[in-house]
């Protein structure tokens, strides 16, 4: 892609980096950073570890055109096979430990949930046990509003520090508006750096029989050990994706190295050597197989970086 001045987004994004302190990696494997395993080369990777040394760079992106998308722990990404055709700003460098006072907690973007979790049992306080298998970072669940049953994670958002595209920091109060299903509206475009958790005080034991019981279920009813990106396609109002898919017959559908779960039907997993486009083909078959027997359109949960 070439942007107005006749340049590369790549050359642009390169100028830009060059006048920042931000840590930079190039032609990074993004296989090895989602969690099907799947994906080409980040041509550039930044890592900041500063909100407002970022939003200087984002601002100064968003001025010359050059794109960028956020990378969080990749548990929720199909990219492509030949890799993004944007820089990718990782939250790998805001992951300082916790900082818990009374029943709130302040955590970086690139922290991981699971860890959290087990950090917040461990100061007997509740409120994320349904995270403890999402293998998500906490700007990824935020901006995803990641949830299991009746739990999700904007419901524990007392604040955020967001970065805006457009150079600035900004700090959000939540109100009802700000997260929906398996979105966040109210986060928009902008890079989530820190959230702040409002808890409730709880006995540590029973938090933690309580991620127990979350972590029984999980195992009896999601595929253990294969490559996966959790649940492809968000749940229609009042039914089960997987539920539907399984009802169509689709179970071990498969596309090359690509295959619906045969232990739920709306996961897909990576057998070793599947390719982006097996994947992406199996979404589309899965989607229009559904839609054509039940007359219900499947929207995808999954996020694509082509
Ligand atoms: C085995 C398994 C089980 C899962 N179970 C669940 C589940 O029960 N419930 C559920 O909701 N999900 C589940 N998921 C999906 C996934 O873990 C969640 O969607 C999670 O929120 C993704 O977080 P991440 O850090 O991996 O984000 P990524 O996959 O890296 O990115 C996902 C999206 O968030 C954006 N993003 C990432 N970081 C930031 C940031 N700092 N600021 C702004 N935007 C950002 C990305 O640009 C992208 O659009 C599961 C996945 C797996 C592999």
């Amino acid at each position: 892609m070439l942007l107005a001045a006749g340049r590369s987004w790549i050359d642009e994004a390169e100028a830009i980096l060059r006048a920042s302190r931000l840590r930079v990696l190039r032609d990074v494997p993004l296989r090895e950073r989602t969690y099907l395993g799947i994906g080409g080369p980040a041509r550039l990777l930044v890592a900041p570890d500063d909100a407002q040394e970022l939003a200087v760079v984002l601002g100064r992106f968003t001025a010359a055109a050059v794109p960028f998308e956020f990378l969080g722990a990749g548990s929720n990404l199909l990219v492509a096979d030949a890799g993004p055709s944007f820089v990718v700003v990782s939250s790998e460098g805001f992951d300082a430990e916790p900082v818990i006072e009374g029943a709130a907690a302040r955590v970086g973007a690139g922290y991981s949930v699971p860890k959290l979790v087990k950090r917040l049992a461990a100061a007997g306080l509740s409120g994320l046990e349904f995270a403890e298998g999402i293998p998500g970072s906490v700007g990824g669940c935020v901006r995803m509003n990641a949830g299991w049953h009746e739990g999700a994670f904007g419901q524990a958002v007392a604040g955020l520090t967001l970065v805006g595209c457009d150079g600035r920091v900004e700090e959000l109060r939540p109100d009802r508006s700000t997260f929906a299903y398996r979105s966040s509206p109210g986060v928009g475009d902008r890079f989530v750096a820190a959230a702040t958790l409002r808890l409730t005080p709880d006995d540590p034991g029973r938090i933690k029989d309580r991620l127990r019981e979350y972590h029984g279920h999980r195992v009896r009813t999601q595929p253990a050990g294969a490559r996966n990106a959790g649940c492809i396609f968000k749940n229609p109002p009042g039914d089960h994706a997987g539920r539907l898919i399984d009802a169509c017959g689709l179970k071990q559908r498969a596309v090359g190295g690509a295959s619906v779960s045969e232990v739920h039907a709306n996961f897909i997993i990576n057998r070793g050597d599947a390719s982006a486009d097996d994947v992406a083909a199996l979404i589309d078959q899965v989607r229009d197989e559904v839609f054509r027997k039940t007359g219900v359109r499947l929207e995808e949960e999954v996020i694509r970086w082509r």
